[in-house]
């Protein structure tokens, strides 16, 4: 299938250069992957990129506000129902779609990846050889994550796909896709270990852990950091890799193993 990108104009911390919407072409028919906010210049741009292909429908990987809002009014100037996993404050889907679902385009079909971690609903899309992974895997940097245990168990289901190329919702497409997911691993797994290594040096509240770990970080990503220490501290409490202090003031709150 061929690809097309069409880069959104809202960079920014969290988006990198902007959204990416794809324009996925098997012949004459075209599916549309994450319109992104609603901007008019964008939505020309794309209007002018399916131009006289046939549209097939407008996909969603995810409840974001710099993703999914432009979906519906997409779809329904181009006749086609949006797709997505579940409705969100920005987005409702007209057909619900979940894991291993398909989404034809033409004779090939697009298959949905149910991919937790970023959010609880996020969807990657498998076309053959390559992988839509909206914002489960960016181009360029890591992601803001929610549940950090599932999200390190489906970067392992996108490694086992083994596919060769992946197409993320923010930055440069990525050809080495087995080398990224592996980095996005090993970039996990050494998190965990510097926050265990930040709480075994004395570290012991979100702060604290966040100036340990996260040093020299922009300022304006500090609450984003802190948010990520807390989902991940959560998930090595849960594998009793640090423990809650019982005895915690509102300063400290988690130890290592003795
Ligand atoms: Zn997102």
């Amino acid at each position: 299938m061929e690809i097309a990108r069409i880069l959104a104009p809202n960079p920014g911390p969290f988006t990198g250069s902007g959204t990416n919407t794809y324009v996925i072409c098997n012949g004459e028919h075209a599916a549309l992957l994450d319109p992104g906010p609603i901007i008019p210049e964008h939505l020309s741009a794309i209007e002018q990129a399916v131009g006289e292909l046939t549209p097939v429908g407008v996909i969603v990987t995810h409840n974001h506000s710099d993703h999914a809002p432009m979906a519906n009014m997409l779809a329904e100037r181009l006749g086609v129902a949006a797709f997505g996993y579940e409705a969100g404050p920005d987005f409702t889907p007209d057909v619900l779609i979940c894991d291993g679902d398909s989404i034809p385009i033409g004779a090939k079909e697009l298959i949905a990846v149910h991919t937790p971690g970023h959010t609880a609903d996020h969807l990657c899309f498998l076309a053959g050889q390559q992988l839509f992974t909206g914002d489960h895997i960016m181009g360029g940097s890591t992601v803001v994550i929610e549940d950090a245990a599932a999200y390190m168990a489906s970067l392992h289901r996108v490694a086992a796909l083994g596919v060769d190329r992946l197409c993320p919702g923010h930055g440069d497409l990525i050809d080495n896709a087995g080398d990224a997911v592996a980095a996005y691993i090993e970039h996990r797994l050494e998190r965990e270990r510097q926050i265990v290594a930040a709480v075994e040096g004395g570290a012991g509240s979100v702060q604290q852990i966040v100036d340990a770990v996260y040093e020299g970080i922009d300022p304006v990503l500090i609450p984003a950091a802190c948010f990520q220490v807390e989902v991940q501290l959560e998930k090595l409490i849960s594998e009793n890799r640090l423990f809650l202090d019982r005895a915690a003031t509102v300063d400290t709150r988690v130890v290592a193993p003795e």
